[in-house]
């Protein structure tokens, strides 16, 4: 290949920048029908924990097709959607999401970063693992003795920052900073080698953590979370769900 020709399509993720954007114009780079690549876009590929956002994209023909998945292949994003006659390459396009799902994704992944900053400063750390779904959040845990009173007191602590209502920054910075920065340890010590940019989520004044998902803007937006069960997945193993509602009310998976 000739350097020309090696050049790689890259789709720019506009919700990297803007996690508040629903609708976005774009640029065809690829579209078998199906599988629909865009030069730009505000939907979200699944990964992270984050679920992939859904919605709709209208051509300049004036068909709709609407994104059930969104995939990340390489350097481009990939909407797969209901198969129709193909658009052409570097026509415009304009897409949507679906807002209302992606807000509660925003709220509950901020809400996991509120969680781990809470386990953090209670345990120094001890999470293995989280996953957003649209109706709840998980969170696991290598703890020896966690049980549901420890439970409520992490989500007591959650709701405790959320009524701070403290300012969240997205914030782009090279891996040098953040090996330089003392509050980034935590951050520089989980960076990949090959990374040269490190995207960070900045809960002012409460947790930094380097992060490619979609945020609110305050953790007032979040509201009041509840936990709605824990369970055992073996003896250093335990899971937590969160919900939103005031605490002490009946989850979507009724009492646990
Ligand atoms: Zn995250």
């Amino acid at each position: 290949l000739s350097p020309a020709d090696s050049s790689v399509a890259v789709t720019e993720g506009l919700y990297l920048r803007d996690a508040y954007l629903r609708e976005f114009e774009a640029r065809v780079l690829a579209d078998d029908g199906r599988e629909l690549r865009l030069d730009r876009t505000a939907f979200y590929p699944a990964g992270g924990g984050q679920p992939a956002d859904s919605g709709r994209v209208r051509g300049a023909d004036g068909s709709e097709r609407v994104v059930s998945e969104v995939t990340k292949s390489g350097a481009e994003i990939v909407h797969v959607t209901d198969p129709r006659d193909p658009w052409p390459p570097a026509s415009v396009v304009r897409g949507a999401i679906d807002w209302d799902r992606r807000f509660a994704h925003m709220r509950f992944h901020t809400a996991l970063h509120i969680l781990s900053g809470v386990v953090f400063r209670r345990y120094g750390s001890g999470i293995t693992g989280g996953q957003i779904y649209d109706d709840r959040a998980r969170m696991d845990f290598g703890l020896p003795d966690f049980d549901r009173a420890k439970a409520e007191r992490l989500i007591e602590d959650v709701n405790a920052v959320v009524a701070e209502d403290r300012p969240i920054h997205v914030r782009f910075i090279s891996r040098e900073e953040a090996q330089r920065t003392p509050s980034l340890v935590r951050v520089a010590a989980e960076l990949m080698p090959d990374v040269a940019e490190v995207r960070l989520i900045d809960i002012e004044g409460f947790d930094v953590q380097a992060d490619g998902g979609t945020h609110v803007r305050r953790t007032g937006e979040v509201g009041p979370v509840r936990l709605e069960k824990i369970e055992n997945k073996g003896a250093r193993n335990k899971r937590l769900y969160l919900g939103f509602g005031a605490p002490g009310t009946p989850g979507v998976g009724g009492p646990a």
